[in-house]
Protein backbone atom coordinates (compact mmCIF):
# COMPACT_ATOMS: atom_id res chain seq x y z
CA UNK A 1 0.00 0.00 0.00
CA UNK A 2 1.61 3.31 -1.03
CA UNK A 3 1.22 6.41 1.39
CA UNK A 4 0.96 9.63 0.05
CA UNK A 5 1.49 12.73 2.48
CA UNK A 6 -0.10 15.93 0.95
CA UNK A 7 0.72 18.87 2.41
CA UNK A 8 0.34 17.91 6.29
CA UNK A 9 0.24 19.66 8.76
CA UNK A 10 -0.15 19.54 12.39
CA UNK A 11 -0.35 22.95 14.92
CA UNK A 12 -0.36 22.49 18.14
CA UNK A 13 -1.14 25.73 20.68
CA UNK A 14 1.72 26.15 22.97
CA UNK A 15 0.52 26.40 26.54
CA UNK A 16 3.93 27.87 27.69
CA UNK A 17 3.78 31.86 28.46
CA UNK A 18 6.51 32.60 26.23
CA UNK A 19 7.16 31.69 22.81
CA UNK A 20 5.24 31.40 19.44
CA UNK A 21 1.17 30.83 19.91
CA UNK A 22 1.65 27.66 18.68
CA UNK A 23 4.02 24.94 17.65
CA UNK A 24 4.17 23.79 14.90
CA UNK A 25 4.90 19.89 15.14
CA UNK A 26 4.59 19.01 11.25
CA UNK A 27 5.68 21.38 8.84
CA UNK A 28 3.34 21.46 5.18
CA UNK A 29 4.98 17.44 4.73
CA UNK A 30 5.03 16.67 1.25
CA UNK A 31 6.09 12.57 0.65
CA UNK A 32 5.10 9.08 -0.98
CA UNK A 33 6.31 6.46 0.86
CA UNK A 34 6.37 3.40 -1.83
CA UNK A 35 4.52 0.07 -1.22
CA UNK A 36 6.22 -2.54 0.45
CA UNK A 37 8.85 -0.15 1.84
CA UNK A 38 10.44 0.40 5.38
CA UNK A 39 10.75 4.57 5.91
CA UNK A 40 12.83 5.71 8.31
CA UNK A 41 11.82 8.75 9.60
CA UNK A 42 14.91 10.48 11.52
CA UNK A 43 15.57 13.49 13.81
CA UNK A 44 16.03 14.61 17.26
CA UNK A 45 13.71 14.24 19.86
CA UNK A 46 10.93 16.66 19.62
CA UNK A 47 11.10 17.16 15.16
CA UNK A 48 7.43 15.69 15.39
CA UNK A 49 8.06 12.40 14.63
CA UNK A 50 5.14 10.82 16.88
CA UNK A 51 3.11 13.55 15.95
CA UNK A 52 3.72 12.25 12.44
CA UNK A 53 2.76 8.82 13.18
CA UNK A 54 -0.26 9.94 15.20
CA UNK A 55 -1.70 11.38 11.88
CA UNK A 56 -1.39 8.54 9.84
CA UNK A 57 -3.25 6.17 12.34
CA UNK A 58 -5.77 8.64 12.70
CA UNK A 59 -5.09 9.48 16.40
CA UNK A 60 -4.40 13.26 15.83
CA UNK A 61 -6.28 15.52 12.54
CA UNK A 62 -4.18 17.61 10.47
CA UNK A 63 -4.75 21.24 11.14
CA UNK A 64 -4.71 21.12 6.84
CA UNK A 65 -3.20 18.91 4.33
CA UNK A 66 -4.53 15.38 3.54
CA UNK A 67 -3.17 11.86 3.89
CA UNK A 68 -3.80 8.82 0.54
CA UNK A 69 -3.27 5.34 1.59
CA UNK A 70 -3.09 3.86 -1.81
CA UNK A 71 -5.84 6.05 -3.96
CA UNK A 72 -8.21 6.22 -0.66
CA UNK A 73 -7.94 9.72 0.91
CA UNK A 74 -8.55 8.07 4.46
CA UNK A 75 -7.67 12.08 6.16
CA UNK A 76 -10.90 11.91 7.88
CA UNK A 77 -11.58 8.24 8.18
CA UNK A 78 -11.89 7.10 11.82
CA UNK A 79 -8.54 5.48 13.28
CA UNK A 80 -10.06 1.97 13.19
CA UNK A 81 -11.04 1.29 9.98
CA UNK A 82 -7.81 2.60 8.56
CA UNK A 83 -5.83 -0.81 8.76
CA UNK A 84 -3.29 0.60 10.69
CA UNK A 85 -1.13 -1.57 13.00
CA UNK A 86 0.82 0.37 15.41
CA UNK A 87 3.57 0.00 17.96
CA UNK A 88 3.59 2.51 20.24
CA UNK A 89 7.44 4.07 22.19
CA UNK A 90 5.97 2.78 25.27
CA UNK A 91 4.40 -0.53 24.19
CA UNK A 92 2.41 -1.63 27.14
CA UNK A 93 1.50 -5.46 27.19
CA UNK A 94 -1.28 -6.60 29.54
CA UNK A 95 0.81 -8.36 32.06
CA UNK A 96 -2.26 -10.10 33.20
CA UNK A 97 -3.13 -11.87 30.21
CA UNK A 98 -0.46 -14.33 28.22
CA UNK A 99 1.36 -14.46 25.01
CA UNK A 100 -1.89 -15.43 23.10
CA UNK A 101 -4.23 -13.21 24.63
CA UNK A 102 -2.05 -10.49 24.07
CA UNK A 103 -1.94 -10.25 20.62
CA UNK A 104 -5.15 -11.64 20.37
CA UNK A 105 -6.12 -8.64 22.07
CA UNK A 106 -7.38 -6.75 18.92
CA UNK A 107 -9.41 -9.52 17.38
CA UNK A 108 -11.75 -9.67 19.73
CA UNK A 109 -13.08 -6.24 19.59
CA UNK A 110 -14.17 -6.72 16.12
CA UNK A 111 -17.74 -5.94 15.13
CA UNK A 112 -19.98 -7.07 12.42
CA UNK A 113 -18.90 -8.89 9.50
CA UNK A 114 -15.43 -8.44 10.90
CA UNK A 115 -16.16 -10.14 13.87
CA UNK A 116 -14.19 -13.45 14.20
CA UNK A 117 -14.42 -16.92 15.61
CA UNK A 118 -12.34 -18.02 18.95
CA UNK A 119 -10.88 -20.44 16.58
CA UNK A 120 -10.28 -17.91 13.83
CA UNK A 121 -8.83 -15.25 16.10
CA UNK A 122 -6.43 -18.33 17.76
CA UNK A 123 -5.31 -19.18 14.42
CA UNK A 124 -4.39 -15.77 13.12
CA UNK A 125 -2.67 -15.76 16.49
CA UNK A 126 -0.67 -18.24 16.39
CA UNK A 127 0.05 -16.99 12.44
CA UNK A 128 1.09 -13.86 14.13
CA UNK A 129 3.69 -15.23 16.56
CA UNK A 130 5.30 -17.53 13.93
CA UNK A 131 6.22 -14.38 12.06
CA UNK A 132 8.10 -12.76 15.25
CA UNK A 133 9.10 -16.48 16.24
CA UNK A 134 7.71 -16.38 19.50
CA UNK A 135 5.79 -20.28 19.27
CA UNK A 136 6.44 -21.55 22.33
CA UNK A 137 6.10 -18.88 24.50
CA UNK A 138 2.48 -18.15 24.06
CA UNK A 139 1.36 -19.01 27.60
CA UNK A 140 3.96 -17.39 28.90
CA UNK A 141 2.80 -13.78 30.55
CA UNK A 142 5.37 -11.05 29.57
CA UNK A 143 6.98 -11.01 32.86
CA UNK A 144 8.15 -13.89 31.66
CA UNK A 145 9.75 -13.04 28.77
CA UNK A 146 12.83 -10.45 27.93
CA UNK A 147 12.93 -7.39 26.74
CA UNK A 148 13.55 -8.42 23.14
CA UNK A 149 10.64 -11.08 23.17
CA UNK A 150 8.17 -8.66 24.90
CA UNK A 151 8.72 -6.27 22.11
CA UNK A 152 8.05 -9.25 19.39
CA UNK A 153 4.84 -9.31 21.12
CA UNK A 154 3.74 -6.16 20.43
CA UNK A 155 4.54 -6.44 17.13
CA UNK A 156 2.78 -9.42 16.35
CA UNK A 157 -0.02 -7.53 17.96
CA UNK A 158 0.23 -4.97 15.36
CA UNK A 159 0.38 -7.49 13.04
CA UNK A 160 -2.41 -9.83 14.08
CA UNK A 161 -5.02 -7.38 12.06
CA UNK A 162 -3.00 -7.91 8.75
CA UNK A 163 -2.62 -4.41 8.79
CA UNK A 164 -2.32 -2.43 5.20
CA UNK A 165 0.59 -0.18 6.90
CA UNK A 166 2.64 -0.89 10.07
CA UNK A 167 4.14 2.14 12.27
CA UNK A 168 7.10 1.64 14.67
CA UNK A 169 7.26 4.62 17.29
CA UNK A 170 11.11 3.98 18.87
CA UNK A 171 10.53 0.40 19.04
CA UNK A 172 14.04 -0.20 20.13
CA UNK A 173 14.05 2.00 22.52
CA UNK A 174 13.86 0.12 25.73
CA UNK A 175 16.37 -2.40 24.72
CA UNK A 176 19.65 -2.90 25.66
CA UNK A 177 22.67 -2.60 22.68
CA UNK A 178 23.20 -5.83 21.69
CA UNK A 179 19.06 -6.94 21.57
CA UNK A 180 18.77 -3.74 19.85
CA UNK A 181 20.83 -4.87 17.25
CA UNK A 182 19.49 -8.24 17.10
CA UNK A 183 15.94 -6.84 17.13
CA UNK A 184 16.14 -4.84 14.77
CA UNK A 185 17.34 -7.32 11.97
CA UNK A 186 14.27 -8.90 12.88
CA UNK A 187 12.20 -6.11 12.08
CA UNK A 188 13.43 -5.97 8.52
CA UNK A 189 12.92 -9.40 8.16
CA UNK A 190 9.03 -9.64 9.43
CA UNK A 191 9.18 -6.58 7.15
CA UNK A 192 10.40 -8.32 3.95
CA UNK A 193 8.47 -11.37 4.91
CA UNK A 194 5.19 -9.50 5.34
CA UNK A 195 5.48 -6.91 2.65
CA UNK A 196 3.62 -4.77 4.63
CA UNK A 197 4.21 -0.72 4.25
CA UNK A 198 6.38 0.01 7.48
CA UNK A 199 7.26 3.46 8.74
CA UNK A 200 10.28 3.08 11.13
CA UNK A 201 10.45 6.23 14.01
CA UNK A 202 14.12 7.01 15.56
CA UNK A 203 16.80 9.57 16.82
CA UNK A 204 19.35 6.94 16.58
CA UNK A 205 20.88 7.72 13.08
CA UNK A 206 22.88 4.30 12.83
CA UNK A 207 19.25 2.36 13.15
CA UNK A 208 17.62 4.58 10.33
CA UNK A 209 20.59 4.23 8.62
CA UNK A 210 20.90 0.24 8.85
CA UNK A 211 17.31 -1.11 8.12
CA UNK A 212 15.32 1.76 6.05
CA UNK A 213 14.77 1.35 2.18
CA UNK A 214 14.65 5.56 2.40
CA UNK A 215 15.05 7.90 5.41
CA UNK A 216 13.43 11.21 5.78
CA UNK A 217 15.40 13.79 8.43
CA UNK A 218 13.38 15.87 10.48
CA UNK A 219 13.94 19.03 12.25
CA UNK A 220 11.40 21.23 14.14
CA UNK A 221 8.59 19.84 11.98
CA UNK A 222 10.63 20.47 8.76
CA UNK A 223 11.47 17.68 6.59
CA UNK A 224 15.59 18.60 5.38
CA UNK A 225 16.00 15.67 3.23
CA UNK A 226 14.16 12.31 2.16
CA UNK A 227 16.45 9.65 0.57
CA UNK A 228 18.36 6.72 0.15
CA UNK A 229 20.21 6.18 3.33
CA UNK A 230 23.97 6.01 1.56
CA UNK A 231 22.63 8.86 -0.94
CA UNK A 232 22.07 11.14 1.88
CA UNK A 233 25.34 10.29 4.04
CA UNK A 234 26.96 11.01 0.78
CA UNK A 235 25.39 13.76 -0.48
CA UNK A 236 23.79 15.97 2.31
CA UNK A 237 22.18 19.12 1.35
CA UNK A 238 22.82 20.86 4.33
CA UNK A 239 24.92 21.16 7.78
CA UNK A 240 21.98 19.97 10.01
CA UNK A 241 21.80 16.98 8.22
CA UNK A 242 25.80 16.20 7.73
CA UNK A 243 26.65 16.42 11.16
CA UNK A 244 23.52 14.46 12.45
CA UNK A 245 24.43 11.45 9.76
CA UNK A 246 27.67 9.36 10.63
CA UNK A 247 29.72 8.10 13.94
CA UNK A 248 32.00 9.51 14.50
CA UNK A 249 30.25 13.01 13.55
CA UNK A 250 31.66 14.41 10.58
CA UNK A 251 34.58 17.24 11.39
CA UNK A 252 33.24 20.80 10.92
CA UNK A 253 35.60 24.07 10.71
CA UNK A 254 35.52 27.63 9.78
CA UNK A 255 36.85 27.98 6.47
CA UNK A 256 36.82 30.01 3.20
CA UNK A 257 37.32 29.97 -0.11
CA UNK A 258 39.68 32.17 -2.02
CA UNK A 259 41.36 31.49 -5.96
CA UNK A 260 38.89 28.70 -6.32
CA UNK A 261 40.75 27.38 -3.13
CA UNK A 262 39.50 26.02 0.44
CA UNK A 263 41.23 27.47 2.91
CA UNK A 264 41.37 26.16 6.64
CA UNK A 265 42.95 28.29 8.79
CA UNK A 266 46.33 29.58 6.64
CA UNK A 267 46.85 26.44 4.65
CA UNK A 268 44.93 25.51 0.98
CA UNK A 269 43.62 22.13 1.67
CA UNK A 270 41.80 21.63 -1.03
CA UNK A 271 40.81 22.75 -4.55
CA UNK A 272 37.55 24.48 -4.44
CA UNK A 273 36.64 24.72 -8.24
CA UNK A 274 33.55 27.27 -9.21
CA UNK A 275 32.89 28.41 -5.43
CA UNK A 276 33.31 32.32 -5.26
CA UNK A 277 35.66 33.80 -2.51
CA UNK A 278 33.70 33.50 0.71
CA UNK A 279 33.41 31.73 4.25
CA UNK A 280 32.03 28.24 4.29
CA UNK A 281 31.77 25.95 6.96
CA UNK A 282 34.01 23.42 5.88
CA UNK A 283 32.83 19.73 6.59
CA UNK A 284 35.50 16.61 6.36
CA UNK A 285 33.70 12.68 7.17
CA UNK A 286 36.32 10.82 9.69
CA UNK A 287 36.96 8.56 6.48
CA UNK A 288 37.86 11.70 4.50
CA UNK A 289 41.80 12.36 6.03
CA UNK A 290 44.47 10.24 4.64
CA UNK A 291 47.86 10.32 6.24
CA UNK A 292 50.39 12.06 4.28
CA UNK A 293 53.73 13.41 5.64
CA UNK A 294 53.54 15.53 2.57
CA UNK A 295 50.10 16.70 2.72
CA UNK A 296 48.69 20.32 3.03
CA UNK A 297 46.16 20.37 5.83
CA UNK A 298 47.93 19.38 9.36
CA UNK A 299 46.60 19.04 12.79
CA UNK A 300 48.05 19.09 16.04
CA UNK A 301 48.20 15.41 17.45
CA UNK A 302 46.40 14.28 20.53
CA UNK A 303 46.68 10.68 20.54
CA UNK A 304 45.94 7.77 18.38
CA UNK A 305 42.90 4.89 19.24
CA UNK A 306 42.79 1.65 17.93
CA UNK A 307 39.50 -0.15 17.13
CA UNK A 308 41.09 -3.65 15.12
CA UNK A 309 40.33 -2.95 11.14
CA UNK A 310 40.75 0.77 11.66
CA UNK A 311 42.71 3.08 13.91
CA UNK A 312 40.89 6.23 14.99
CA UNK A 313 43.60 9.66 15.08
CA UNK A 314 43.07 11.97 17.45
CA UNK A 315 43.84 15.59 16.89
CA UNK A 316 42.81 19.26 17.27
CA UNK A 317 42.62 22.59 15.15
CA UNK A 318 42.08 25.90 16.16
CA UNK A 319 39.42 26.44 13.23
CA UNK A 320 37.22 22.97 14.50
CA UNK A 321 33.80 23.11 16.03
CA UNK A 322 33.95 19.55 17.43
CA UNK A 323 36.44 19.45 20.34
CA UNK A 324 38.43 17.34 19.18
CA UNK A 325 39.27 16.18 15.34
CA UNK A 326 38.61 12.69 14.33
CA UNK A 327 39.98 10.69 11.69
CA UNK A 328 39.29 7.25 10.90
CA UNK A 329 42.08 5.20 8.61
CA UNK A 330 43.23 1.95 7.95
CA UNK A 331 45.35 0.19 11.06
CA UNK A 332 47.44 -0.80 7.87
CA UNK A 333 49.04 2.81 8.46
CA UNK A 334 51.59 3.95 11.14
CA UNK A 335 51.63 6.68 13.21
CA UNK A 336 54.91 7.89 14.80
CA UNK A 337 54.48 8.10 18.30
CA UNK A 338 55.01 10.83 20.25
CA UNK A 339 54.78 12.95 17.37
CA UNK A 340 53.39 16.64 17.64
CA UNK A 341 51.67 16.72 14.71
CA UNK A 342 50.14 15.37 12.14
CA UNK A 343 49.33 15.76 8.19
CA UNK A 344 46.59 14.71 6.66
CA UNK A 345 45.46 14.66 2.03
CA UNK A 346 41.64 15.15 2.03
CA UNK A 347 39.29 13.09 -0.11
CA UNK A 348 37.35 15.48 -1.99
CA UNK A 349 34.23 13.31 -1.78
CA UNK A 350 34.02 13.43 1.82
CA UNK A 351 34.87 17.07 2.19
CA UNK A 352 31.21 19.02 2.21
CA UNK A 353 31.41 23.14 2.35
CA UNK A 354 28.32 24.88 3.57
CA UNK A 355 27.03 28.58 3.60
CA UNK A 356 27.61 29.94 6.95
CA UNK A 357 23.89 31.91 6.76
CA UNK A 358 21.97 29.51 5.26
CA UNK A 359 23.46 26.31 6.02
CA UNK A 360 22.89 25.05 2.28
CA UNK A 361 25.63 23.04 0.70
CA UNK A 362 27.38 24.94 -2.02
CA UNK A 363 28.50 23.03 -4.76
CA UNK A 364 31.90 22.25 -6.11
CA UNK A 365 32.29 21.44 -9.66
P1 LIG B 1 9.18 13.47 18.50
O1 LIG B 1 8.32 12.25 18.45
O2 LIG B 1 9.97 13.69 17.25
O3 LIG B 1 10.06 13.51 19.71
P2 LIG B 1 6.64 14.88 18.84
O4 LIG B 1 5.93 14.58 17.57
O5 LIG B 1 6.25 14.11 20.04
O6 LIG B 1 8.22 14.76 18.60
O7 LIG B 1 6.49 16.44 19.16
C1 LIG B 1 6.74 17.45 18.24
C2 LIG B 1 6.47 18.80 18.87
O8 LIG B 1 5.08 18.97 19.12
C3 LIG B 1 7.18 19.03 20.19
O9 LIG B 1 7.58 20.36 20.27
C4 LIG B 1 6.08 18.71 21.21
O10 LIG B 1 6.32 19.40 22.40
C5 LIG B 1 4.85 19.20 20.51
N1 LIG B 1 3.65 18.44 20.89
C6 LIG B 1 3.42 17.13 20.67
N2 LIG B 1 2.20 16.76 21.12
C7 LIG B 1 1.63 17.88 21.63
C8 LIG B 1 0.36 18.17 22.25
N3 LIG B 1 -0.58 17.23 22.38
N4 LIG B 1 0.15 19.46 22.65
C9 LIG B 1 1.07 20.42 22.48
N5 LIG B 1 2.28 20.22 21.91
C10 LIG B 1 2.56 18.97 21.49
MG1 LIG C 1 8.30 10.60 19.83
Amino acid sequence: MKIVLQNLTKKFPNRSKTGPKEVVAVNDFTFEIPDGKLIGLLGPSGCGKSTTLNLLCGLEKPTSGSIFFGDDDVTKVPAERRGVGFVFQNYALYPHLSVRQNIRFPLENLKGDQKLSKQEMNARAEEASKLVQLEGLMERKPSELSGGQQQRVAIARALVKTPRVLLLDEPLSNLDARLRLQTREEIRRIQRETGVTTIFVTHDQEEAMSISDMIVVMRDGVIQQIGQPQEVYDEPDNLFVAKFLGTPPINVFKGYVKGEKLFIGDEAVLDAKGVADQEVWATIRPEGFELDENGPFSCALTGVEVMGRDISVVATHPQCENVTVRAIISSRNKVAVGAQSVRFTLVPEKVFLFDPQTEERICVQ
